[in-house]
C-alpha cells in the first residue's frame, strides 16, 4: 500500500495533508524517514510520525507441513478437514498455501502469510523445480523419460509443458520433477503417456527439502537459510 494511504487511514488525516506530512520529513519507515508519499510500504513494516507507531508490522511467518493423505490443500472447506487444521490456531490467521497438492498427495507443503515471497515459489514463469516421488498404477515405459523431455501438449491451457526430468526407480515408481506447477500437472502428463499415478508424494520445492524429521502431519518453521535461499 502507498504510504500516504496507509497515513490518511487514520481518521483526520486527508490524502493533501498526509502527503505534507510525508514530503516533510515526519514519517519513518523502519526506522528511515521517508519523504516519498508514493513508496510502497507492506504489511511488514514499522511505520511512526514524529515517533507515534501508525502501523506495526506483521511478524512473516514461513512453515514447512509434511503434508498427509486425505487432507485439502484449502484454507475451508465443507466436507472435507484441511491442512489448515493441523496448524495451531495462533499461526493458521492469515496463512495461504504455497503450491497445492491434491487431497490424495503427500509431502512437503509450504504456508506463509507472505504474498511476495510465496509468488516467486509458485509463479510459472519463474520456474522453480518441483520434485515428486510417483508410484504408478502400470510399469512406466522406457520412453517415457525422452516424452517428458520433450514436453506434453496441455490442450485446456493450449500449451506444451517444459521439459520434466524423470529418473525410473522401480517398473512402477519414478521420481519426476517439474517447473511450472500447472493443475493436476504430474497426473496429467502419466495420463498423457497411458499411465495413472496412484501414489504422488511432494520432496522439494526449489532449494527447500522435505525434513525427514517431521512426522505425517507435522509442520516447523523454515530456517533463515530455507528462507533466503529462494531466488
Ligand atoms: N501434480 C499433481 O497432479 N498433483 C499434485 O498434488 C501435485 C502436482
Amino acid at each position: 500500500m502507498k504510504l500516504s494511504r496507509i497515513l490518511s487511514n487514520r481518521n483526520g488525516v486527508s490524502r493533501r495533508n498526509a502527503n505534507f506530512l510525508i514530503a516533510s520529513g515526519r514519517v519513518a519507515v523502519n526506522d528511515l524517514i521517508c519523504r516519498d508519499p508514493a513508496a510502497e510500504v507492506d504489511r511488514f513494516s514499522w511505520v511512526r510520525m514524529d515517533g507515534e507507531i501508525i502501523q506495526e508490522a506483521k511478524t512473516c511467518h514461513y512453515l514447512m507441513l509434511h503434508k498427509p493423505a486425505g487432507f485439502l490443500s484449502a484454507t475451508l472447506d465443507d466436507t472435507h478437514r484441511t491442512v489448515m487444521e493441523l496448524i495451531t490456531p495462533e499461526l493458521r490467521e492469515d496463512l495461504h498455501i504455497a503450491g497445492r497438492l491434491d487431497r490424495a498427495s503427500t509431502g512437503l507443503l509450504i504456508l506463509t502469510n507472505d504474498g511476495r515471497w510465496s509468488r516467486q515459489l509458485t509463479e510459472p514463469r519463474i520456474k522453480i523445480p518441483k520434485v515428486y516421488r510417483v508410484g504408478t498404477a502400470y510399469p512406466i515405459s522406457p520412453d517415457t523419460p525422452h516424452r517428458f523431455a520433450e514436453g506434453i501438449w496441455f490442450e485446456y491451457e493450449q500449451l506444451t509443458t517444459s521439459p520434466a526430468p524423470l529418473e525410473i526407480l522401480a517398473p512402477c515408481e519414478a521420481r519426476v520433477t517439474i517447473y511450472e506447477g500447472r493443475y493436476h500437472q504430474v497426473k496429467r502428463i502419466f495420463h498423457a503417456v497411458g499411465n495413472r499415478v496412484t501414489a504422488l508424494h511432494r520432496e522439494r520445492m526449489g532449494t527447500i527439502w522435505l525434513d525427514h524429521t517431521l512426522a505425517v502431519g507435522e509442520y516447523r518453521p523454515l530456517t533463515a537459510e530455507e528462507i533466503s535461499l529462494m531466488p
